[in-house]
């Protein structure tokens, strides 16, 4: 039998702390890496814990009661988040997405969401403020989330049938409170409402035409998205990846569709409409087409370390700064030298050597992160 070792959970991942330049300098918004992209985007993940145990993100042998989630006190506070997204949204940020874990069990959500909907980006307009979640407490919350001042959700929903949804789930959650949740949300305004699905082989595949059906010309846009290799436990292997080319053959066949333009640069679904008017579809081809080029999302950790890629293998620790004592100036430098230095394109690179992807490297886990 072998031994399990548990790594002390604030040190599972590598990271460094951000030396503070000697010059210090002023935001401009205008920040751009060395691939010329800019820093749009800022997911932030306020909970490493999750009430589902999905297949492809926290499988139950891993992430069992021996798994340790960090502790209370590695958590960023609600004040040291809406810190470092102040600091960020000088830099230009204009969309925060919270993300976890399931970011609806992190306790008084409500309160933290008051706090960044206060911010108004560069140009003086509302944060484009916004939640990734599995749906599950979505009905309870939908009317206190959008009291404080959320826009809108994107819901994760991997299956109609409730057998397969309870299978890709793995605690038995019903499919009927998800659609609740998204009816909930619907209803007090919390839209435009992505509907999430990944499809992995085997397991879902079958789901896609019942899916696109369900939805179509609902409120509701459904995005198909590649299983993705991030992280170390989901045991990814290439062939339980259907590509976007495969669930738009299906689709089209059954109700046929056309691709359209994008809503702006840097938008992670390539998009088709129904050519009958049913509204339209997304697919995020993360796998077959990577979107590198425009990828302007940098991520923060639940305990504050900052990953310019989900594929990054080092976190830039700036709950460190933060808890030293540093000031604002010093460390939105710090940031504006990361963000500058930034090469990462890594699924940019795996589509030119697919080799890669089974050499063992310590990526972080998606329920770290953040999708
Ligand atoms: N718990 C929330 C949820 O499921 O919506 C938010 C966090 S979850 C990590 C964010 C998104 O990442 C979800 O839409 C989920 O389906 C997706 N995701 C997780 N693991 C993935 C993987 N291996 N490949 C592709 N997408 C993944
Ligand atoms: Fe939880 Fe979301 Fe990961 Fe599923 S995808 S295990 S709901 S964090
Ligand atoms: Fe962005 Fe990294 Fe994903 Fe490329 S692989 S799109 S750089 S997060």
């Amino acid at each position: 039998m072998t031994e399990k070792v548990i790594p002390l959970a604030d040190h599972r991942y590598l990271q460094t702390v951000p030396a503070i330049p000697v010059t210090l300098e002023a935001p401009t918004g205008l920040l751009g890496d060395t691939l010329g992209r800019p820093l749009h985007d800022l997911r932030i993940s306020v909970t490493d814990r999750c009430n589902f145990r999905c297949v492809y993100c926290m499988p139950k042998e891993v992430f069992d009661k021996d798994y340790a989630f960090l502790p209370q006190t590695s958590l960023l506070s609600f004040e040291e988040i809406t810190r470092i997204a102040r600091l960020f949204v000088a830099h230009g940020v204009e969309k925060i997405r919270l993300t976890g874990g399931e970011p609806l069990l992190r306790k008084h959500i409500e309160k933290l969401i008051e706090m960044l909907a206060s911010i108004t980006t560069q140009s003086g307009k509302p944060l484009d403020l916004t939640l990734t979640t599995n749906g599950s407490l979505l009905a309870r919350k939908a009317q206190s989330l959008k009291d404080a001042g959320l826009k809108r959700v994107t819901v994760s929903l991997d299956a109609l049938d409730e057998s397969i949804f309870q299978r890709m789930n793995d605690v038995d959650f019903p499919v009927s409170d998800v659609l609740e949740g998204l009816d909930a949300a619907h209803a007090v305004g919390l839209g435009p409402i992505k509907v999430n699905m990944v499809v992995k082989a085997g397991m879902n595949d079958g789901q896609i035409v019942p899916m696109a059906r369900h939805f179509k010309g609902s409120p509701f846009i459904l995005r198909f998205i590649e299983y993705m290799d991030v992280g170390a436990s989901n045991g990814w292997k290439m062939d339980e990846v259907i590509s976007s080319a495969e669930v738009v053959r299906q689709i089209d066949e059954a109700m046929p569709l056309e691709a359209i333009a994008a809503n702006y640069t840097g938008e992670t679904a390539q998009r088709w409409r129904y050519r009958d008017g049913g509204g339209e579809v997304g697919m995020i081809s993360s796998v077959t087409h990577a979107f590198c080029g425009d990828c302007s999302r940098a991520r923060l950790s639940t305990e504050g370390k900052l990953y310019t890629c989900l594929f990054a293998t080092s976190g830039h620790d700036l709950r460190a700064l933060m808890r030293a004592g540093r000031t604002d100036a010093e460390i939105s430098t710090a940031v504006a030298h990361l963000w500058r230095a930034r090469t990462d394109r890594y699924s940019e690179l795996r589509s030119i050597n697919t080799d890669g992807l089974s050499q063992p490297r310590p990526k972080v886990e998606m329920s770290y992160i953040g999708g």
